[in-house]
């Protein structure tokens, strides 16, 4: 039973949550699992999101590596926590001042919401794939994207895949590690989600031969090389090093696709009925104007830098405002989660140094 002094004390613990706002920008994983935490804490927290659906990238993906988890019910547990929270959709930040330790936030949608902090998890938009000509997307038919792969895997529904392929590929790096793409960061997820793919259109098309094209393959997570070994063992999928220079497409309608095996040192030529392109991560559409909003540092890729890139890596250059997830760098999902749940924290030590 707890007596009314211990309630007492919890009540003035918790005074400096129930009295503060706080802006969430993104709700992709990472903006909703900081929600979520400070809700809990008992904070009052706005979630901004631009877009028409809550879940970022999470909410178009079928299954996630290392174990092929589906999205959907990752997502569903991340959202069955923010009941209580506030949140604008199809909104975004259009103005925001400060003024005596508290933002005073304009949105699109005409709202103005007074916060204590905000926390910044835009996240990550794809690489453009058509930006690498050379691999023909936009121009050949079957020449498609990670992506577009995982929403035929949820849907079913895209022309471009052929009915019965005989030889698919996949690319990596494409717009990551790359100088001529302006990206030199590597995007640290698309190796393992090539291989869980790979392994995955062998399910679909069993008869198929897989190939993937890679410069190093950078499976560094728990469960991450147990994946590639039984891609090779249990789905034959063939691993070539080396990238891709050239894919042009024949009468048939038919990828060929030129590379070096930088391992034999030989030139190889593959025909293709499919080509899946591993577009990396690179800075979300939105993080220049928020950048410029709020006069918040960037890196050369555009990505939010924080006060240093260990210990204070969710406290930006501005007091008050906070960074989770992808918008930092390339993040895996549970590293973007984790870093929610110390933004959270963060900002709760915070509010609580003002009182
Ligand atoms: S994770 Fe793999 S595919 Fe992605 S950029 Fe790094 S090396 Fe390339």
């Amino acid at each position: 039973m707890k007596t009314d002094l211990y309630k007492n004390y919890i009540k003035n613990a918790n005074t400096h949550r129930m009295n503060n706002n706080v802006i969430i920008i993104g709700g992709g994983p990472s903006g909703l699992e900081a929600s979520a935490q400070l809700h809990k804490m008992g904070y009052k927290v706005f979630l901004i999101e631009k877009d028409s659906q809550l879940g970022g990238h999470l909410a178009k993906w079928d299954r996630l590596f290392p174990d092929s988890i589906e999205a959907k019910s990752i997502l569903e547990n991340i959202l069955e926590n923010i009941n209580g929270v506030k949140y604008f959709l199809n909104t975004e930040v259009e103005s925001i001042t400060l003024l005596d330790k508290e933002y005073n936030v304009i949105l699109s949608n005409g709202t103005t919401i007074p916060a204590t902090a905000i926390l910044v998890a835009c996240g990550f938009d794809l690489f453009p794939a058509e930006k690498k000509e050379e691999y023909g997307y936009g121009i050949y038919d079957h020449v498609i994207t990670n992506a577009d792969l995982e929403n035929w895997f949820k849907t079913g529904l895209d022309d471009r895949i052929v009915k019965n392929p005989k030889r698919i590929g996949f690319v990596h790096c494409v717009g990551s590690r790359d100088e001529k793409a302006g990206n030199r960061y590597c995007s640290k997820v698309c190796c393992a989600t090539a291989v869980k793919q790979a392994c995955e259109v062998k399910e679909a098309f069993p008869d198929a031969e897989v190939f993937c094209f890679y410069m190093d393959l950078r499976m560094f997570g728990k469960g991450y090389e147990e994946l590639y070994l039984k891609a090779q063992k249990d789905y034959g999928v063939r691993f070539i090093r080396g990238r891709v220079s050239e894919v042009a497409e024949n009468i048939d309608k038919q990828l060929v696709i030129k590379a070096e095996d930088t391992l034999s040192g030989k030139p190889v030529k593959v025909t293709l009925d499919l080509l899946v392109l591993m577009a990396g991560m690179k800075n979300c559409v939105s993080s220049a104007k928020i950048a410029n909003l709020f006069s918040l540092k960037t890196d050369e890729y555009g990505f939010f830098t924080g006060k240093d890139s260990i210990y204070k890596l969710q406290y930006s250059n501005k007091e008050g405002i906070f960074h989770a997830g992808a918008c930092t760098g390339p993040k895996t999902l549970p590293e973007s989660l984790h870093e929610a749940r110390a933004a959270a924290l963060a900002i709760d030590n915070y509010i609580k140094s003002l009182e």
